[in-house]
Order: structure tokens, then sequence, then C-alpha cells
């Protein structure tokens, strides 16, 4: 294999892409795929796709091709609905596991949607539960008797920095509680082994660096040996054993197919099929031994030309998941500038320009000659201009 394959998306010739850390770019393939299952499969078939094309399957198969990116086994994750519905259901089964605890360990760090799952979850089984979130740093001091499941994202949205899944997964299980992973921006950026850590849960969407589209079906996995005693809190038909059995009582799938929910979205996630293709021949660690050759380009190139943005992320590679942060207090001002120069990458509040690193259609000379364009940016003030004082809704 020999990275990148540019070949295989459809980047406009004008953009560095430095944001498939957020939305993966389109892939050729994809286009192609949508529009066959929605003129051949949709239009001629009708209802009838959902077995001549085996719509109904799709949702598994989907999930063995995420499964080996992850380092999880066939049959062990479902795809469908989105990450914060995921994290929902893996915080409901895990309360079900641990009755006697009341504590949902998380990070200060974790992405707002998942804190604001456990509230919500939290406020409506409304028996006491607490939501702790020390800095990520001091996540390992407090995992304790009385933490029901530690709930935390591998790699952190904002910095970039990466939590060790092994060490912090045997510390939880040596308290007794139970392992969630949220691999946001883990899937397609970082090697996995779900597997060895045996972490009981793994979440996780497939618009980042799988390039599903904008929102592409998220994916769960939960540990093989305990899917059987799984309760799964959004009972939903596409979970049931026989769905088309229409029983009047929920009896799960007895497989991961119980934490699927509803319908499953078919165009979406032929797309997201489409765009796995990419992965075929790919071994995650060139991935990660690629994407470290990028980034550590990038932070040289622009530690010596921008010397006023200050590196928000672990210097060290090995500490780093795919992306790599820069503070400065315009950032929000000088991201809009780069992005009107085509190179796009994002602001996260309150001063952080994130800029992702994609060995699948990303080269050094893409990073140096955006780098270079940072450079006229922050050296001549270009973001001063009023133009870009303005925050959109999506920044
Ligand atoms: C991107 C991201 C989400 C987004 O959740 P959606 O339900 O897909 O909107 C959630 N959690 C983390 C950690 C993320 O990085």
């Amino acid at each position: 294999m020999s990275l990148p394959k540019k070949e295989l998306f459809d980047i406009p010739a004008d953009v560095i892409y430095l944001d498939g850390n957020s939305l993966g770019p389109l892939p050729k393939g994809a286009s192609t795929r949508a529009g066959e299952v929605i003129e051949k499969e949709w239009g001629r078939e009708l209802i009838r796709a959902w077995n001549t094309a085996d719509w109904i399957a799709l949702p598994k198969r989907v999930g063995d091709r995420i499964a080996r990116l992850i380092g999880a086994p066939e049959g062990s994750v479902a795809t469908g609905d989105t990450l914060s519905i995921k994290v929902y259901q893996a915080l409901a089964a895990a309360f079900k596991m641990r009755p006697e605890r009341r504590v949902i360990l998380s990070d200060r760090g974790n992405f707002p949607t998942d804190l604001y799952m456990a509230q919500g979850l939290m406020s409506t089984v409304d028996k006491g539960y607490e939501l702790r979130t020390p800095a990520p740093e001091d996540v390992m001091d407090h995992i304790s008797e009385d933490v029901a499941a530690v709930m935390l994202t591998h790699v952190d949205y904002r910095s970039g920095r990466l939590h060790d899944m092994k060490e912090v997964t045997e510390r939880a299980h040596a308290v007794g509680a139970v392992m969630i992973w949220d691999l946001a921006h883990s899937a397609g950026a970082v090697p996995l082994d779900l597997s060895g850590s045996k972490a009981e849960f793994a979440v996780g969407c497939t618009y980042k660096y799988l390039n599903g589209g904008p929102g592409a079906p998220a994916f769960i996995y939960a540990r093989p040996d305990l899917i059987e005693s799984v309760e799964p809190a959004l009972a939903g038909w596409m979970g049931h054993e026989a769905p088309f059995a229409m029983e009047p009582d929920y009896r799960p799938a007895m497989s991961t197919e119980r934490l699927r929910v509803g319908t499953p979205p078919v165009v979406q996630l032929s797309i997201l099929d489409a765009a796995l293709d990419a992965w075929n021949d790919v071994d995650m660690s060139d991935i990660r031994k690629a994407s470290l050759d990028l980034s550590e380009c990038f932070i040289a190139e622009v530690e010596r030309r921008c010397p006023v943005l200050k590196l928000a992320s672990p210097r060290e590679g090995e500490l780093r998941g795919s992306q790599v942060s820069f503070a400065f207090e315009h950032g929000y001002a000088a991201m809009q500038a780069l992005i009107d120069r085509g190179v796009i990458g994002d602001f996260r509040a309150p001063d952080i320009m994130r800029f992702g690193f994609t060995p699948l259609y990303l080269d050094e000379e893409d990073v140096i000659a955006a780098a270079k364009i940072l450079e006229k940016v922050i050296a001549g003030e270009l973001w001063r201009d009023p133009k870009y004082q303005t925050k959109s809704r999506v920044t």
C-alpha cells in the first residue's frame, strides 16, 4: 500500500484540507454508490430492496468493516443512530451492570455531548447519580471503588491528547468499574486494540476520519462475552431477536444487533460502506506513522514561521492523536482568514486553532504549503480584517 491515496477523494483543487478530523472529505466511490442506492435500489426495487439489496444486513456488514479498524472481532460492532445516542446506550447499560454504584467518571476535556447525555440519563433515572469530571491528566487518581462507569474520549477533541487505553481500562477494572471509550477521534486515526484492552463498551462516529459524510451513522461495540447480558435501554424493534415476528414484548437479539434501535439510515450507511473501501488495504500502523510525520512537520514549520502561536497539543507524538492544536488569542479570526486562502482547519472555543492530519489524502507538500499560508495570515495580521470577526453558528 502507498499513501496518500488522493485519487480516491474528490477534494477541490484549491483547498488544503486539514479538517478531516471533523468532517472527512467526499470519497469518489461514495457519490457513485449513493446514486445507485437511490436510483436503482430505492427507485426501482422500492420496498423489495430490504431483501433484494440486503439493506437489512447493511448495519452489520458495515459494523464488521469498522471492527477491523478498531481492533475488534467480527460481529461485535453495531451501527446506526448518532454518537450521542450510542453514548446514552453504553452508559445506561453500564448503570444496569453496576446497580449498587452511583458515580460516572469522565474528564473536563470530554466533548460536551458526552457529558450532556450523561447528565440527561442521570436525571431520568433519578437515583442520585453523580458525574465527576477531573482534569484529564488527573483521571487515573479518581478511578475509585464507588465508580460505576469510566467514560472517556480516547483522543481529546480540543488538544489531541491521548489517554492510555490499556492502562486506564486496567485501572477501571481493578476497582470493578465498567469502561466506556469514545473513539470519535481515534477510529481511522490511530491503531486500536479494543479487544486487548478488555473494555466493556466503545462508541464512535464515522463522519470524521472514516469519511462517511455529514450525519453518517455512529457505531457501538460491546465486549462479545457480555452481549447476552447487556440490557438495552433503547429497546427498539431493530434490536429485537425477531423484528418481523411483531411480538408485543421486547426480546433482545442474542448478538450485538440488540444495540440497534430503529430503521437504519440506508443511504447514509451505503455511503459509509463505499467510503470504507479506501481502508481495504490499509494497515493502521502505516497510517499512524504517516500521521506522526505530517504532524511533526507541521509543528516544526508553524513554530518557526508563527512564533505567536502556542502549541496546545502534547509535543510528544506518542501522546497525541492525529491532530495538532495551537492556541492564539485571535484564533477565530485567524482561522477564517486561513480558510479564505484555501487552508481549511477549524476553531474551538476559547482560543484553539485545530488542524487534522489524514494521511489518506495529505502529504508533506500540503502541510508545508499550509504552514506558509498560515505564516502570511499571522505575520501580515491579515486576520484583522473586519470580515473575519463575526462568528458563524458553526466554528
Ligand atoms: C464529534 C463528537 C461527538 C458528536 O456526536 P454526534 O452525536 O455525532 O453529534 C460526540 N462525542 C465526541 C467525543 C466527538 O468527538
